[in-house]
């Protein structure tokens, strides 16, 4: 089945969307993209998580029922996900029913799979991680990530056996070298399980907001353990099937023990088959200073989109971070690259060739010559790219395909287009450099999709962007193209 799956993590609702949350939202909806463009079937989910200890109390704070809060919460993700142009297929909430109904699912065939039982829970919880450290992991009894003192813990509690699935991961993770990605993640993760692992508590029963345990009413479910088959529940209907396995899980580095770990070892209980690649990727900053609450509006994508616009920012992320990697998100590094690639190395390439078939050709497409240099590039420049998102490496292929857009350039100047008498010699140029930039609106639709449709209807082309036109000489004599506004106007420091 010619199909493509990628899931985000979904984001706890306790605050509003940020630029770090965005960043992983936006490398889906690449590769969303890009494997439409390739010619898959594809779904792309998202979604928010809304159970759990720190939403009931960060809903009591702002005086709210925890369901009017994660109404409230959600629907700004929503909203700033649709301001970067995120082509989702579902956005999930885990307070769905459906999602309910596939937890509870889960529960009863992992219970006959004998991997739960009762016991009594002692140790150290973290309520900003919404998990349980134990004593050997955290010594000063302080949250790596948070900080913050944790809270010391002991209640009745049901538990999933994951000490049972050990050798299952570590035989799985041996057989799929690309299980775990990237390479520095996955070692870190094969030695925690090599150290062993414990049962992990799945009930709490001092909180309410959650989903009922089915198998004793007085405990919900611990939130990780149901977030996690938020993955499951979008593709759990007979015409979604097909999707799984997922294809890509994409997360946080503070995210890799859930998703590389936990999860493959609840699916092998249940008898779900393993997703093919978790995904684990660094943290932004912003402006050099870590991202928190205390930096204000700044950091919300629906604000960043209104002042940069949907596609410089989607370009800035992936052109700037090599993927997997920690960054920074600045906006000063952010106008520079809008400048001098998006608005000198694009912007300016298309309005030079269209302005130059329409002085010298009535904006129709000229005859096509030989291929020359420029053909040939063009076609590296797809199996370059091709390759590079194959591997997760955004700014590989960015890199690839503006060298191309400046080869581009260079072929204007160099040949003095301007400047050529002759019509038949000047229209197989001009004929070269349309060709070019059909191909590269294609190459970059993954990336910045609003203005390669923007090129595409310069071109007077039909808005569809395939990976089987991406062969040089197709693009039809007689064409009329039609010059549109400026693809980016600069912006000013
Ligand atoms: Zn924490």
């Amino acid at each position: 089945m010619n199909k493509f799956y990628v899931t985000t993590a979904i984001d706890y609702v306790n605050a509003a969307p940020h630029i770090g949350h965005a960043y992983q939202k936006i490398v889906a909806d690449v590769l969303a993209r890009w494997n439409k463009v390739l010619g898959k079937k594809v779904f792309f989910l998202t979604g928010t998580d809304e159970h759990g200890k720190k939403i009931a109390e960060s809903a009591q704070k702002n005086n709210k029922t925890p369901k009017e809060f994660v109404d409230e919460i959600s629907q700004k993700f929503v909203t700033s996900w649709q301001a970067l142009n995120l082509d989702f297929d579902r956005f999930i909430r885990t307070t769905d029913e459906d999602h309910k109904k596939t937890v509870l699912e889960f529960v009863k065939k992992i219970e006959e799979s004998g991997d739960i039982y009762k016991g009594k829970y002692s140790g150290w919880y973290c309520v900003g991680c919404e998990r349980y450290y134990t004593e050997t992991e955290m010594p000063d009894k302080v949250c790596p990530f948070h900080k913050k003192p944790l809270e010391e813990v002991s209640e009745d509690a049901y538990f999933f056996r994951l000490s049972k699935y050990q050798d299952f991961l570590l035989g799985l993770y041996e057989k799929n070298p690309e299980f775990i990605l990237p390479v520095e993640r996955k070692n870190e993760m094969v030695n925690r399980v090599k150290e062993g692992l414990q049962d992990l508590c799945i009930t709490r029963a001092s909180l309410d907001w959650g989903i009922p345990f089915p198998l004793d009413k007085s405990h919900v479910i611990y939130v990780w353990f149901d977030a996690l088959i938020n993955y499951y529940t979008a593709i759990n209907s007979d015409d979604k099937k097909i999707f799984w396995p997922a294809d890509v899980h994409l997360l946080g580095k503070d995210n890799g023990w859930f998703h590389a770990i936990i999860w493959p070892a609840m699916l092998k209980s249940v008898g779900i088959e393993m997703p093919k690649n978790v995904f684990i990727h660094g943290f932004l900053t912003f402006n050099g200073n870590k991202i928190s609450k205390s930096l204000g509006n700044v950091i919300s994508p629906l604000v960043l989109a209104d002042k940069y616009g949907a596609d410089p920012i989607r370009y800035y992320c992936l052109r700037q971070i090599p993927f997997g990697e920690d960054g920074d998100f600045s906006e000063e590094a952010l106008v520079n690259r809008h400048n001098s690639e998006l608005a000198d190395t694009l912007g300016n390439l298309v309005n030079r060739v269209i302005v130059l078939t329409e002085k010298n050709f009535d904006g129709l497409v000229p005859q096509k010559g030989e291929d020359d240099n420029l053909s040939k590039l063009a076609l590296e420049t797809v199996e370059k790219t091709r390759k590079a998102l194959d591997n997760f490496q955004f700014n590989v292929a960015l890199n690839d395909i503006f060298y191309f857009l400046g080869e581009a350039n260079k072929y204007i100047n160099d040949n003095e287009i301007w400047a050529i008498k002759d019509k038949e010699k000047l229209g197989n140029m001009m004929y070269n450099l349309l060709e070019a930039i059909r191909f590269s609106s294609i190459l970059l639709y993954p990336f910045i999709p609003e203005t390669s449709e923007k090129i595409t209807e310069q071109l007077g082309l039909e808005k569809k962007f395939c990976f089987d036109d991406l062969k040089w000489g197709l693009l039809k004599t007689g064409t009329k193209t039609k010059r549109g506004k400026v693809l980016f106007q600069k912006i000013k420091c």
